[in-house]
């Protein structure tokens, strides 16, 4: 089991996984495909090459069976809150998102009133 998506965290992260809903398979760089065959991880790779994504015109769907493409393959629940199962070695793009740094995350309010409150 992994643990929360972000570990140093501008706001508090509620691990509610809206950053996740989204097919990874479309921001992994050539960076982190590297690592992950440097690192042994077949496992990561294996999914990668199967869940691969496409863009329908609309949506994103998988390459292998044409499905919209709901996640990120590698997020799990728990009790109703997200973890990343592959967290000690998530893509750069995941590791460099800060929560509450963009509209979909519902930090994102609470992050410019703190700014406000400390000014
Ligand atoms: S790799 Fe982990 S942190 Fe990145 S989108 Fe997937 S579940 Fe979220
Ligand atoms: S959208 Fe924000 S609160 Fe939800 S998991 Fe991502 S960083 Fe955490």
């Amino acid at each position: 089991m992994g643990r929360e998506v972000n570990d140093k965290p501008a706001v508090a992260c509620e691990r509610c996984g809206k950053c996740c809903q989204t097919n990874l398979t479309a921001y992994v760089t050539d960076e982190d495909i590297e690592r992950w065959k440097q690192e042994g991880r077949e496992d990561i790779l294996h999914i990668l090459k199967n869940e691969r994504a496409v863009w329908a015109g609309d949506r994103l769907v998988s390459a292998k069976d044409g499905l919209p493409l709901q996640s990120c393959p590698f997020l799990v629940w728990e009790k109703g809150k997200c973890s990343c199962a592959i967290y000690e070695t998530r893509p750069r793009v995941c590791r460099e998102y800060i929560p509450g740094s963009s509209l979909l995350c519902p930090q994102f309010g609470r992050r410019e009133l703190t700014h406000v409150i400390t000014l």
